[in-house]
């Protein structure tokens, strides 16, 4: 059988010190997490909110497959649209304030679903530099030109704003996954309307932890399904469950049942798993707490971090990360922060840009007080001690 040369690649990979493993969780997700039999507190999880083991998110998914079983069993256009799905999306569509949304098994398919329905060659699509890679994928998968401007830089989106041609989608992400900050989303719609350009925000961090009932970036900014009209947001992280949807008008939304190949040719996520997000939104707009304690996790962690002199990233959200710089160096501090019982992953190119390894810190409503001062002193305690 001819070689594939995975052996080679593999042993390159390793080389690179680019080897990625998965740790196995012997415990639910959540701040206290067991892995290799050992307990740790968590700052490692995008479940924003503490939603992924709530009791009533568990309760409703059992009570979901008791009624609506657990497969879809087939794609939506075919049987796999069950009432837990329609009532999902109609409650999204109403959060969101936008006509309608569209369900999707993960925020990846999503991406790629609406980029390559709505974009083609001859076609445009600009992207911040620091984008999700799945908006990457998208625009290889649609044909599109693409062109990636400076992180939120408007003067560098500006100028290949004057140079796209054919239908121009800007994308970007809403709040960015490695760094945490926000985008400049009215200063990008505003340049979008000049040049008669769509913009498409992938509010995957934002949703459930910005705005004022957590409806996330486009709330926070106050900015209509005319200023933007694709929303795409995950059910993954501060909802707890996981999936995906897009959202915006009426038409935007059939395009995509008619054209989107990862909408049509894919199995329906589990209407079980409909049910329990059904609820998990629920208290993510009832319980403001939530997103008031995380805002006081986020301020007493950037102060203490400031204190103990920190380089922290222009952040205001759940993801606080500490720039480090070598990789070597981030993934020995990941290691010494387990030693000392907390979990916290380092990040390396390329997921992040090249010498910009980093410690991705997630704060979450679960978290206490004395959580965040363990943190800070653990983090007191290791840094001096790694840069003499
Ligand atoms: N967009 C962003 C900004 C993300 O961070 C992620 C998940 N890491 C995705 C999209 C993909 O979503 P999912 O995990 O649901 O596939």
């Amino acid at each position: 059988m001819k070689s594939l040369n995975l052996k080679e690649r593999l042993a390159q990979q390793q080389a690179a010190q680019l080897y990625r493993r998965p740790v196995c969780l012997e415990s639910p997700q959540g701040v206290q997490i067991r892995i290799q039999g050992r307990e740790y507190l968590s700052f490692a999880s995008n479940d924003y909110l503490g939603l992924a083991n709530h009791p009533d998110v568990v309760a409703a998914l059992q009570q979901g497959a008791a009624t609506w079983g657990v497969g879809g069993g087939a794609a939506h256009l075919v049987t796999g649209h069950l009432l837990p799905h329609q009532q999902l999306e109609e409650a999204l569509a109403h959060w969101t304030g936008r006509e309608r949304a569209l369900l999707f098994s993960s925020g990846y398919q999503a991406n790629l679903a609406v980029i390559s329905a709505l974009l083609g060659s001859g076609d445009t699509l600009l992207h911040d530099r620091l984008n999700h890679a799945s908006l990457l994928d998208a625009g290889r998968l649609s044909g599109a030109r693409f062109s990636r401007y400076l992180h939120n830089d408007m003067d560098s989106l500006s100028t290949r704003l004057s140079r796209a041609r054919g239908n121009t989608l800007i994308a970007t992400d809403g709040v960015f996954s490695m760094d945490g900050d926000l985008a400049p989303l009215p200063d990008i719609c505003r340049l979008a309307q000049q040049q008669d350009a769509w913009v498409m925000v992938d509010d995957a961090h934002g949703l459930g932890v910005l705005g004022k009932t957590g409806a996330g970036s486009l709330e926070l900014f106050n900015l209509s399904s005319q200023e933007v009209p694709v929303l795409m947001g995950t059910l993954g992280k501060a909802l707890g469950t996981s999936g995906a949807f897009i959202a915006g008008s009426h038409e935007l939304i059939e395009a995509l049942i008619q054209f989107a190949r990862p909408y049509i040719y894919s199995t329906s996520s589990s209407p079980a798993l409909a049910c329990a997000t059904l609820e998990s939104l629920r208290i993510v707009q009832k319980e403001h707490w939530r997103r008031q304690h995380l805002q006081q996790l986020i301020a007493l962690f950037r102060q203490g971090a400031q204190t103990l002199g920190l380089q922290l990233m222009p952040s205001t959200t759940a993801i606080q990360p500490i720039l480090i710089g070598d990789s070597a160096q981030a993934m020995r501090l990941a290691q010494q922060l387990q030693e000392h019982d907390l979990w916290i992953t380092a990040i390396r190119p390329p997921t992040v840009p090249n010498s910009s390894a980093r410690l991705r810190i997630t704060l979450s409503a679960a978290h206490s007080t004395a959580h965040i001062e363990r943190l800070l002193e653990t983090l007191a305690n290791i840094l001096p001690k790694e840069q003499e």
